[in-house]
Order: C-alpha cells, then structure tokens, then sequence
C-alpha cells in the first residue's frame, strides 16, 4: 500500500476523486461487504510518491481518518493475502492475470516512513 482510512472518516468523498492512482471509492463503490467507510484498495495505492504529500490526506478534513499501512511488496503478502481472507480488505482477481498480490503486482511505497509508522498505523501527517 499503502494508506488505510479508519472509522474516523465522515464520508465526505473529498479524497476519492483526488487520487491519481483512482484507488479510493466511496463506501457505496466498496468492494468490501457490509462496507461503511470511504475504502482504499491497497492493490491500487503508489503512496503518491511523485507528490509532496499524499493528495487524499491533502484533502480530508478529517485528523487520523487516513493512516499508513504495510508496503504493497513481496515481503508483506502474507500480511494482504490474509487481510484479504479475512475481510479487511478485498483484492482484485483478475480472470486472467490472477489475484493482484503484493508478490505479484507491487506498487512503489514511501521508503521514508519508519516501520514503526506503518505497525502502528500513525496517521498520514502533512
Ligand atoms: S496516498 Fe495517493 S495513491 Fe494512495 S490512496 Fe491516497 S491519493 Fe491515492
Ligand atoms: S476525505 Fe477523509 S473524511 Fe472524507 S471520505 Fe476521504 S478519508 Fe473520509
């Protein structure tokens, strides 16, 4: 990934239509079931790494409703893969291509945030 965005969102969809990578959808476009927050795909997420900031954080009126999450890479597919099984997330499966895993579809990340960041998921501060 990746951001998270957490209970704390009121479900403004400021952010949704402001993210180059088009990884954000309303609670209503949720892929998840039962979904109640705005939702980020973390398959889709770069981190905004070619921007200063991350343009949903840049957007949201809301303090701590976007935090950081593990890396989209290899080293944390099991992390996704068993986010994914147990609801917190929905990967997309392509019919052809498969499921778009960390293992195979990694996404760029900021190398900057410290771990300890993203375990705890901190909010995403400007
Ligand atoms: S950090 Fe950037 S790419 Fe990721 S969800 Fe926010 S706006 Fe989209
Ligand atoms: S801008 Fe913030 S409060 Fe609004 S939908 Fe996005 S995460 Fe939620």
């Amino acid at each position: 990934m990746a951001v998270m965005i957490t209970d704390l969102c009121i479900n403004c969809n400021s952010c949704v239509d402001e993210c180059p990578a088009t990884a954000i959808v309303s609670a209503d476009e949720s892929p998840l079931a039962n979904a109640e927050f705005t939702y980020v795909k973390p398959e889709k997420c770069i981190e905004c790494v070619d921007c200063t900031v991350p343009k949903c954080v840049d957007v949201c009126p809301t303090e701590g409703a976007i935090v950081w999450d593990m890396p989209y890479t290899a080293a944390f597919n099991e992390y996704y893969m068993s986010g994914h099984e147990n609801g917190t997330y929905s990967i997309r499966v392509h019919a052809k291509k498969g499921i778009f895993s960390p293992e195979n579809q990694p996404r760029p990340f900021r190398d900057v945030i410290a771990m300890q960041e993203r375990i705890a998921h901190n909010p995403v501060d400007l």
